[in-house]
C-alpha cells in the first residue's frame, strides 16, 4: 500500500462532511434522566425492567471484552446488527451510488451483491480459480478509480476454504481501495484472523460475527475491525442505538462462556470430520470440498432432486448448484451428532 494512502480521499464527501446525530446520552448518562423522552414510568412488565431506557450508543463494555478476546484496541472495533449491517455501512461510506463499483469473487456470500444493488453500486465479478483461490491478476486488472471495495470471504461461503494469505496480502498492497475480509467462519478454521493486522494496513476491514462460532445468530451482533479512522466513520454513520440492550447483555455474557464456545467449536470440527468421512462413502457424491467452516460443500449427482427429496424427509440443506464452480452442489451445515446421523441415513436411502 502506497505510504501516502489517506483514507479521507476514499470517503464519500457527504459522509466526510456529515455532522452525526447527537444522542441525548452523549453528554450525561446518569442522574434523573429527563433528556431522551423515554417512558419515566418504566417498562410494562417485570421481565422488561430497565428496557424503558435506550442502549448506549458506544457499547464501551462490549468493545472492551471484544478487544481483550481478539487482541485489538477498542478504537479498532465497530459493533452492529450482524455483519450485514457493517457490509451495508461500508457501501454507504465508500461508494457513490450510480458511480462507484465493487469487486466480488464468485462463488461467494450473496449479501455483497444484494447490498451493492440496494446502494445502486455496480459489481464486477471476478471468478475464483478452479482451485477456489483468488485470481489476483484478474482482480487487479478489473479495478478502476471507481472501484472502492473488494470483498474477500475467508473461509469462503459456500465453498468452505480459506483464501491464500499471500494473495490477500498482494491485494492489500496493490489495490488502492478498501479490502474487506469477511471472517464470519474464522473460528472454525486453523488459520489466523486478519483482525490484528488492521493497524498495518489502512485499507483493511475485517468482518466477524457472533452468529456462527458463538452460537448467537438470534441476537444479531456483528463486528468490524479496522483502522481508528474507518471505525470512526462507521460509528458516525450508524443509527445511534443500533445495538440494543438485550443484544449487548447477551453478547457480553458470552465472554463468560468462552470455554463452552471453544468446546462447541471443537465438537463441530470433529463432526465435520466424521461427516466428511461418512459422505465420502457414498458413490453419488463425487466431491467434498475442503472446509474450514461449519459446513461442507458436496457435489452430488442430481443435486436439485436430492435437495428436494431431503427436504421432503425433513432434512433441509442448501442447493448451491446455480453458483459458478458449484455445479450440482449442496451446502450442508454440520449439525449435532444426531442430526448428522439422520442426514447420512436419509442420504444413503435417497442415493441407494
Ligand atoms: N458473512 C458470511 C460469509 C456469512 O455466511 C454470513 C451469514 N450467513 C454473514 C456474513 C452474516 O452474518 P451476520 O449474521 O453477522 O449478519
Amino acid at each position: 500500500m502506497d505510504k501516502t494512502f489517506d483514507i479521507k480521499n476514499y470517503i464519500r464527501p457527504n459522509i466526510r462532511d456529515l455532522k452525526p446525530y447527537r444522542s441525548a446520552r452523549d453528554d450525561f448518562d446518569t442522574g434523573i434522566l429527563l433528556d431522551a423522552n423515554e417512558n419515566s414510568m418504566g417498562a410494562p412488565y417485570s421481565e422488561a425492567h430497565g428496557l424503558n431506557r435506550y442502549p448506549s450508543p458506544y457499547q464501551k463494555e462490549l468493545k472492551a471484552r471484544i478487544a481483550e478476546w481478539r487482541g485489538v484496541q477498542e478504537h479498532n472495533i465497530f459493533v452492529g446488527v450482524g455483519s450485514d449491517e457493517a457490509i451495508d455501512l461500508l457501501f454507504r461510506i465508500f461508494c457513490e451510488p450510480g458511480k462507484d463499483r465493487i469487486i466480488t469473487t464468485p462463488p461467494t456470500y450473496g449479501m455483497y451483491k444484494v447490498s451493492a444493488a440496494i446502494n445502486d453500486v455496480a459489481v464486477n465479478e471476478v471468478l475464483m480459480t478452479e482451485d477456489l483461490n483468488l485470481d489476483v491478476e484478474a482482480i487487479l486488472e478489473n479495478t478502476s478509480p471507481q472501484t472502492k471495495l473488494i470483498f474477500v470471504c475467508s473461509p469462503n461461503n459456500p465453498t468452505g476454504n480459506v483464501i491464500d494469505q499471500k494473495d490477500i496480502q498482494k491485494l492489500l498492497e496493490n489495490f488502492s481501495g478498501i479490502i474487506v475480509i469477511d471472517e464470519a467462519y474464522i473460528d472454525f478454521s486453523d488459520t489466523d484472523s486478519w483482525a490484528s493486522k488492521v493497524n498495518d494496513y489502512p485499507n483493511l476491514v475485517v468482518l466477524q460475527t457472533m452468529s456462527k462460532s458463538f452460537g448467537l445468530a438470534g441476537i444479531r451482533l456483528g463486528m468490524a475491525f479496522a483502522s481508528k479512522e474507518i471505525i470512526n466513520y462507521m460509528t458516525k454513520v450508524k443509527a445511534p442505538y443500533n445495538v440494543n440492550v438485550l443484544t449487548s447483555r447477551y453478547a457480553l455474557k458470552a465472554f463468560d462462556y468462552i470455554d463452552q464456545i471453544n468446546e462447541n467449536i471443537s465438537a463441530l470440527k470433529e463432526e465435520r470430520k466424521r461427516l466428511r468421512k461418512a459422505l465420502s462413502g457414498l458413490n453419488a457424491i463425487s466431491k467434498i470440498f475442503p472446509s474450514e467452516a461449519n459446513f461442507l460443500l458436496v457435489r452430488v449427482d442430481n443435486a436439485k432432486s436430492v435437495y428436494e427429496k431431503l427436504a421432503s424427509k425433513g432434512v433441509i440443506v442448501r442447493y448451491r448448484g446455480n453458483e459458478p464452480r458449484c455445479e450440482s452442489c449442496l451446502r450442508i451445515t454440520v449439525g449435532t451428532p444426531e442430526e448428522n446421523n439422520k442426514l447420512i441415513e436419509t442420504l444413503q436411502k435417497i442415493l441407494s
